[in-house]
């Protein structure tokens, strides 16, 4: 048998831990407050990025998360291979057929271009997170 909703949500409540929000700043090397990204060290309001680093997780503001150099890396190696896919299908018979029309110069970088915005965007999204001086409700996780 199972306890109580209510009993869960006492418990939790008593550790700080809250849904849509992640207190990991507690206990762990980042100061609690003010959060600031550890890289430009701007002060983060309410929204941070958490990347993985050597020296464990770090927070970030946007700017600092999206140019990540390993979240760049692993968004350009799905772009090249889902572009490379998506470029076959689309406009292969045109390149094998020794034709290359001149729409084709904006549409190959954009084929390249929106898997690397969506791989981008799915590891930004996934690194998000609350401070825990964050008010308020909702967000993400
Ligand atoms: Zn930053």
């Amino acid at each position: 048998m199972s306890q109580p909703a209510s009993v869960g949500l006492a418990a939790r409540a008593a550790t700080g831990e809250r849904k849509g929000r992640v207190d990991y700043l507690v206990g762990n090397e980042l100061p609690a407050r003010p959060a600031v990204c550890t890289r430009c060290r701007r002060r983060l309001n309410e929204v941070v990025y958490e990347v993985r680093s050597q020296e464990g997780r770090r927070a970030r503001c946007l700017r600092c998360a999206v140019t990540y150099r390993p979240v760049m890396a692993t968004s350009l190696g799905i772009a090249l291979i889902v572009g490379t896919i998506l470029t076959a299908i689309n406009q292969g018979q045109l390149i094998v057929g020794g034709e290359f029309p001149m729409a084709l110069a904006w549409k190959i970088p954009l084929t390249y271009a929106v898997p690397y915005c969506v791989a981008t965007t799915g590891a930004i999204l996934n690194a998000r997170t609350k401070t825990a001086n964050s008010g308020g409700k909702g967000g993400q996780r």
